[in-house]
């Protein structure tokens, strides 16, 4: 049994974890007081600014670079 140690790595699964959370919040601008709010996944689309249920996803780095090519 030589695979005990790797199969129990408690701090393998806590980098998953902020991984994990980081690539599934999404930057929305409000369509109101065009501030940025930042919302994972399952949260309700709100400004938490202003209160307006209308948002747009902001344009990220990647959409510009596949853009230009
Ligand atoms: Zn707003």
């Amino acid at each position: 049994m030589s695979a005990q140690g790797y199969s129990g790595n408690p701090a393998v699964q806590v980098t998953n974890q902020l991984v994990d959370n980081n690539s599934r919040s999404v930057e929305y601008l409000c369509g109101d007081c065009d501030s940025v709010v930042a919302l994972k996944r399952g949260e309700p689309i709100r400004c938490r600014n202003c209160g307006h249920r209308v948002l747009y996803k902001q344009r990220t780095n990647r959409m510009v670079q596949f853009e230009a090519r």
